[in-house]
């Protein structure tokens, strides 16, 4: 992580999260649990759109990437081919002085980040969480929650490539929790021991990995600049010696410039045919695509875009949050890209004691509901109303006003110009599809 800086800072963001009901630390009512965060109204939309416009993109649009979903819960032995139970640990170092615990590539100069006392040696400590299956608790029963999604896919290549017949390249995509015992966990969702990854595994054939990966590297880096992301907060960086993982040939982390500074986003590996070689290794199966060029039986290499949901939904908000002055006041407003927008209308009447202007905000709401994320409002004055969607980004608010009794019209406010037009009542719906970019 490098030094460098952006304006808002994380305190800020999360504090705009818990106030407005995106994110709320998980058990708060007994104290908190470290790594473990509860989406709240907003921020369930966030991700899900996030996850939603991931798939349409790798999936719906794409001829060669299918999708599944695979269990969190695995075979001990997945573990084993995987290379997870020997090699998937972090060193930790003890503090002598104040006894905390970090993560020893995390440290900058040797001595504790908290106290500046002296650490103790490094020590291997494997970030899987151990489960039981059944009611008893023994080595047999053992296993793991899955740190990663991709092991799911790699013991399922063989039932989607019969079900499916795809030739290679193709991929499959899976999106799904995942956890690790991060002995840090750290800057609000960034890091945390339970969390959601989407992850592709594109298998290619060998030999043409490496411009596979390049592709791959620059697809996802212009995904994230599609969907809002400001390019100069984003960079692409090599993984060089020990950093690099146990299965893979060469790994590009794509880093955001978080609040707290550079960090990843998203890593694109190549995996070569390391997991399918292992998996057939402890399981006895073969797992190979046939080759019509060559007419032979082989081992695909594989590559991986794997992201974080958190992280991204993070990104997505640090990305989005802006402060402005209106009229000498501060504006605080998040500039979400309307497919990521939580609540992309909101609908208001001017007056919240004129029934007549209720119903009909009640009812323009109602006829907006299947189309799109809507919400009604009447709980404050209108610039208040209109403030709290800033906050949460929503792209646009609908307001009822004395007029529209007479010229069935009502006022659509921009978040972004914040220019107000007035729109008749019946064309609603389809202007605000057309500015959605849904029309
Ligand atoms: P790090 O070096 O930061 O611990 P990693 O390189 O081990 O992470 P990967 O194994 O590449 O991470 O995981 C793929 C993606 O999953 C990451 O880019 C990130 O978006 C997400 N991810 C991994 N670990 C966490 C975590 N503890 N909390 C939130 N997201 C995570």
């Amino acid at each position: 992580m490098s030094e460098a800086k952006t304006t808002v800072d994380m305190d800020t963001i999360a504090s705009l999260c818990k106030r407005r009901g995106f994110i709320f630390q998980s058990s708060e009512i007994y104290g908190g649990v470290s790594g473990s965060w509860d989406y709240g109204p907003f921020g369930v939309e966030l991700k899900r759109n996030i996850k939603n416009v991931w798939w349409r993109d790798n999936v719906q649009r794409r001829d060669d990437i299918i999708g599944l979903d695979a269990g969190i819960l695995m075979h001990s032995r997945v573990w084993e081919a995987s290379g997870h139970i020997e090699g998937f640990t972090d060193p930790l170092v003890d503090c002598k002085n104040c006894k905390k615990r970090f993560r020893a590539d995390h440290v900058v100069d040797g001595r504790c980040p908290e106290c500046g006392g002296e650490l103790t040696e490094p020590r291997m400590f494997n970030l899987m969480l151990k489960t039981f299956l059944g009611p008893v608790e023994d080595e047999a029963s053992l296993t793991y929650l899955r740190p990663e999604t991709a092991q799911g896919m790699f013991v399922n290549f063989a039932n989607v490539v019969d079900v499916s017949r795809k030739k290679l390249p193709f991929g499959i995509a899976q999106i799904g929790k995942a956890f690790r015992n991060e002995i840090t966990p750290r800057n609000f969702t960034f890091r945390t021991r339970e969390f959601e990854q989407m992850e592709i595994e594109y298998f290619v054939k060998p030999g043409t990995d490496e411009e596979w990966h390049e592709r791959w590297v620059e697809e996802r880096f212009e995904w994230y600049i599609q969907y809002g992301m400001r390019r100069e907060y984003l960079r692409l960086r090599q993984h060089e010696g020990e950093e690099l993982a146990h299965y893979a040939k060469a790994t590009y982390d794509i880093e955001y410039l978080f609040p707290f500074g550079w960090a990843e986003l998203e890593g694109i590996s190549n995996r070569t045919d390391f997991d399918l070689r292992q998996h057939t290794l402890h399981s006895g199966r073969e797992f190979t695509c046939f080759d019509e060029d060559t007419e032979e039986h082989i081992v695909p290499y594989i590559i991986e875009p794997s992201g974080g949901v958190d992280r991204a939904a993070l990104a997505f908000l640090a990305d989005a949050y802006h402060e402005e002055k209106v009229r000498k006041r501060k504006r605080v407003v998040l500039r979400f890209h309307p497919d990521l927008a939580p609540i992309k209308v909101a609908v208001f009447p001017l007056l919240r004691n004129r029934p007549e202007l209720v119903a009909l905000a009640k009812e323009i709401a109602s006829d907006l509901r299947p189309h799109m994320m809507t919400m009604y409002d009447d709980t404050a004055s209108i610039g208040r109303l209109y403030r709290r969607q800033d906050e949460i980004g929503t792209p646009f608010c609908i307001t009822v006003d004395v007029e529209t009794l007479e010229d069935n019209a009502v006022t659509i406010r921009d978040r972004d110009s914040m220019e107000q037009m007035r729109v008749p009542v019946p064309e609603v719906k389809d202007t605000l599809l057309e500015k959605l970019g849904r029309g």
